[in-house]
């Protein structure tokens, strides 16, 4: 019994390390309320706050047809997007792969790569015959903004979610890399003027007339298919957020033109930079490892909690020290595979898969826990609808008092974990399996409370709540666009988000918010910002 204790005892100094209360969580959004002004007044604050020169948001009339190309998750993508007002849209896409060479080589290289994958999509699509009667760009003359003087070049909308110090629409200086790239010769450059470089070398008749932040184009295309938006968030690849702020509270604009303009602007936070300077966020030595590894130490520090990069390697970070624990391994026999071994060789989406097998069985969760996906208005996924996150689970340590449907549960996850981390089977319990499921809810966990102080601190922000509940009295609906495999796929990822933001603002608020996908944000969102573009000039 003494060596269970003391099992025990591992486990449950680990799982004291990820927890969060709601002081803790309360003195977190305080601190981003603190960021935001701070990052607003000034341009060298890890909180960004990028103005990004877009002053309003779509009401989902708008028309027209734009290029998009969108460079900053997994997938590079080439899309030619056709707003048809009454907020629908048509959407052809094409995903290239972004080689790690071209994420670390010269820039001039990727952006070459850029200008050819635009370039491959408007060869391929001219040609495809089932494209002939409607296609804009077959005959080269049927644009919308053909009018509106650029030389019949085709306008693109560029997505590039990275940090950019935004002086224009269509100009920004890459500030630095995030997410795995690292390429040479780009940050300090106009993205802008790197792309439109690249498609002149090539002799393409393409002109990039407006760039924006993948959060941007949440906060768009959410806005013209569901009506007023106030914040686009991304929890996928990366994590960040971008909501309408007062320009008059943009003061580090100082007194340009901009910002006597007045009105509002989207600024773009740049969130996944919070705590670099390491004082609110309660790391462990799962995240000091993880940071110490990664290509950015000390940088992004909040991403590192939240977003699908990360997370599998934290638990991986966990399970190898339990595989390591001393006197007695903890997990595997002491053993792990090669993929166990590797850096980054649990994937966020094996987590996923894991918590789903676990959830099945349960009857009353699913995978997309209520963020609204279509474009019909519903509260799915409020307080009162969503599943238990907390209460349900059994106690990893009394697997043989589980019963008959929570074994079987258990089955599921241990074929995950042999399949997707190659594990001999012999070296797998259903102990074991409890365990990985036990690790993957901790960090899941923590990232959808972290991530729920984010969106709290933006409604603060905005001035539709306050933290620590006092909520605001006029009936309104508060619509929220977000992307990312994360939001959209992890098991109650929402519900534990919401969870969060109704301890921070409370339920009044709360229940009033509306979580919907912004379906295909990064390519719309990018098409409404060419259009902005195209009308100013
Ligand atoms: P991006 O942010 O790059 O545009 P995604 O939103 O698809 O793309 O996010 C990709 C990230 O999400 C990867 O880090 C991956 O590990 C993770 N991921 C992929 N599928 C899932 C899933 N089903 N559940 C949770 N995370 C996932």
């Amino acid at each position: 019994a003494s060596t269970k204790d003391s099992e025990q005892a591992i486990l449950d100094a680990i799982e004291h390390q990820f927890q969060l209360d709601n002081d803790a969580l309360l003195k977190i959004s305080g601190q981003f309320l603190e960021d935001f002004r701070l990052g607003l007044g000034q341009y060298n604050h890890p909180m960004a706050m990028i103005p990004t020169y877009v002053t309003g948001v779509p009401n989902g009339s708008e028309t027209g047809t734009f290029l998009a190309l969108d460079l900053g998750g997994t997938n590079l993508r080439v899309c030619e997007v056709q707003l048809q007002g009454n907020h629908e849209f048509t959407l052809r896409q094409q995903k290239y792969r972004v080689s790690e060479a071209l994420k670390t080589g010269e820039a001039t290289a990727l952006f070459d790569y850029l200008a050819d994958s635009v370039d491959a999509f408007l060869t391929d699509n001219a040609s495809s015959p089932t494209n002939a009667p409607a296609d804009p760009f077959a005959s080269g003359s049927s644009l919308d903004f053909m009018d509106s003087g650029l030389n019949s070049a085709i306008p693109l909308g560029l997505t590039f979610s990275f940090p950019v110090e935004q002086t224009a629409l269509n100009e920004g200086k890459i500030l630095t890399w995030t997410k795995g790239f690292s390429a040479k010769n780009a940050v300090g450059h106009d993205v802008v003027g790197l792309l439109q470089d690249a498609f002149d070398r090539k002799h393409l008749h393409v002109r990039c007339v407006a760039l924006v932040n993948d959060t941007v184009g949440a906060l768009l295309s959410r806005a013209y298919s569901a009506g007023d938006c106030l914040l686009g968030a991304i929890f996928g690849t990366g994590t960040n957020g971008a909501y309408l702020e007062k320009v008059e509270n943009i003061t580090k604009l100082g007194n340009s033109a901009a910002r006597k303009h007045g009105g509002h602007m989207v600024v773009n936070c740049e969130w996944g930079a919070f705590n670099n300077t390491r004082t609110t966020l309660p790391t462990t030595p799962f995240d000091n490892k993880l940071d110490r590894e990664s290509i950015n130490p000390r940088l992004q520090a909040f991403e590192k909690f939240i977003s699908g990069m990360y997370l599998g390697e934290i638990t991986r970070n966990i399970l190898l020290s339990l595989v390591d624990a001393a006197p007695h391994p903890l997990l595997f026999n002491g053993r792990a595979s090669r993929e166990l071994n590797q850096h980054y060789g649990l994937d966020t989406a094996v987590m996923s898969e894991i918590e789903e097998a676990w959830e099945k069985g349960r009857g009353t969760a699913s995978g997309a826990d209520g963020v609204e996906g279509g474009s019909a208005i519903n509260t799915l996924g409020a307080s009162g609808s969503e599943p238990k996150v907390n209460g349900s689970q059994p106690h990893f340590t009394h697997v043989d008092e589980l019963s008959h449907e929570d074994q079987s549960r258990l089955e599921r996850i241990r074929s995950v974990i042999i399949q997707r981390l190659s594990m001999d089977a012999a070296d797998v319990s259903l102990r074991d399996a409890a365990i990985v499921r036990w690790a993957a809810s901790l960090v899941a966990n923590r990232a959808a409370k972290l991530s729920g102080c984010a969106v709290a601190a933006i409604m603060a922000q905005t001035g539709f709540a306050k933290l620590g509940g006092q909520h605001v009295p006029e009936e309104q609906r508060f619509v929220i666009g977000v992307d990312g495999s994360l939001i959209e796929h992890y098991p109650n990822f929402n519900a534990r988000l919401r969870e969060s933001v109704r301890a921070l603002i409370g339920e009044e608020v709360e229940k009033r918010i509306e979580l919907g996908m912004a379906k295909d944000g990064s390519g719309v969102g990018a098409a409404l910002g060419a259009l902005q573009a195209t009308k100013h000039g």
